[in-house]
């Protein structure tokens, strides 16, 4: 990377912010939620604290605000300065003017019980698009010991309800969480798709055992995805300590995102961290392969010019996604796009430098991550 200073300036480009949660904004405890890493100790005992506040981010993180606050970057004072903000929409607006975020794709289904969405749209400034978890359809026939016969039409009527009726406008998947990504297409028949039911049922507290129906609920959706033409997000890479990071490697949806017709689904490969390089390749040689780049970024945040680089090696421009998984507050979402932008920069003025882009090069791609390719794939006006 270059010592210049960057060639560039994204900084008033606008943002869609590809994925996120829904919050509810909590003033509690001597930290402010949303400074923290997804990861670390949770609660407010010495060790949960001394663990959260030696993490690179949080310090990052209570700076900006610090700076944004014009108060002293320490979590304390932060925390308390925030806090006293007052009217919510107002604060969130200031964030988001400040680095022109536009519209947001918010995945309903964390936290659960879901958030109220009309509450949340109340302090979200922005466009707001939703997206269809399957996993707790998966979980509420499952808890309901449903037949075969009806799991099939109610788990159907849910995504085709979502889609038509309710507004979503993409599906998502969490299978990483649950069995992994090594989806088994032996799984994709009715009678494997029933023959899974039996063996998930008759062990509730295994997980495994809910393997080869998760499987074959996954490539139903994706069917479903086909037919109904809309994007599908699948979690791939980090997550929070429920994560089975040894199955999340995107590289393992191979076998399925080759075939017919899953290869006809618009796959976003979400987070993507670590495994960033592999999915630029599948973004590369897959049919309709999206890569997203949140939780990484802004979390793995002495990471980020490094993911944007390795985004850029082999896919096209415009399948590569910004996104922050904001899940606590309206600062995450802005502190990602801050240092999204900044980041692009520098990574773009190396590459300038280099002779391997162009000015235009660098601000089409720069425009097309941060907004413009979300845009497009949800119909998202802005
Ligand atoms: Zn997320």
């Amino acid at each position: 990377m270059t010592d210049a200073a960057p060639a560039f300036d994204f900084s008033a480009f606008s943002v869609v912010d590809n994925h996120l949660h829904p919050y509810e904004i909590r003033h509690e405890g001597s930290r402010y939620a949303p400074l923290n890493s997804f990861l670390g100790m949770p609660g407010e005992d010495e060790a949960a604290l001394a663990h959260r506040d030696a993490m690179l981010y949080q310090r990052w993180a209570t700076r900006q605000l610090a700076a944004f606050l014009g108060v002293e970057p320490t979590p304390e004072i932060v925390a308390e300065a925030r806090a006293a903000q007052g009217d919510e929409r107002a604060w969130a607006e200031r964030l988001f003017r400040d680095q022109n975020i536009e519209a947001l794709v918010v995945d309903t289904g964390y936290p659960q019980p879901p958030v109220d969405m009309a509450g949340f749209a109340a302090i979200a400034p922005a466009e707001i698009v939703t997206i269809y978890r399957i996993e707790p359809a998966i979980k509420a026939l499952l808890d309901e010991g449903v037949e075969w016969d009806d799991l099939v039409p109610r788990f159907d009527g849910g995504i085709e309800r979502a889609i038509r009726d309710e507004g979503y406008l993409g599906l998502k998947s969490i299978i990483a969480y649950r069995t992994g990504l090594e989806i088994d297409l032996a799984h994709e028949s009715d009678e494997a798709g029933r023959a899974g039911l039996k063996q998930a049922l008759a062990s509730p507290d295994d997980m495994a055992a809910s393997k080869a129906l998760r499987d074959h609920l996954l490539l139903r959706a994706l069917r479903h995805a086909v037919a109904l033409r809309v994007p599908f997000q699948i979690h791939t890479g980090i997550g929070d300590r429920d994560i089975v990071l040894e199955r999340c490697n995107p590289v393992l949806l191979n076998p399925v995102l080759k075939r017919e017709p899953y290869r006809d689904a618009k796959v976003i490969l979400i987070h993507t961290y670590p495994y960033v390089a592999e999915a630029s390749w599948m973004a590369a040689a897959l049919p309709n392969v999206w890569m997203d780049l949140s939780e990484g970024i802004p979390f793995a945040v002495t990471a980020v010019d490094r993911i944007f680089a390795t985004a850029l090696e082999l896919a096209p421009i415009n399948r590569i996604l910004y996104g922050s998984d904001a899940f606590a507050g309206p600062e995450q979402i802005w502190l990602g796009a801050k240092v999204a932008k900044a980041a692009l920069a520098r990574v773009f003025t190396d590459l300038l430098h280099k002779d391997l882009v162009t000015e235009e090069d660098a601000r089409d791609a720069a425009r097309a991550i941060l907004a413009g390719n979300a845009r497009v794939l949800y119909g998202v006006l802005g």
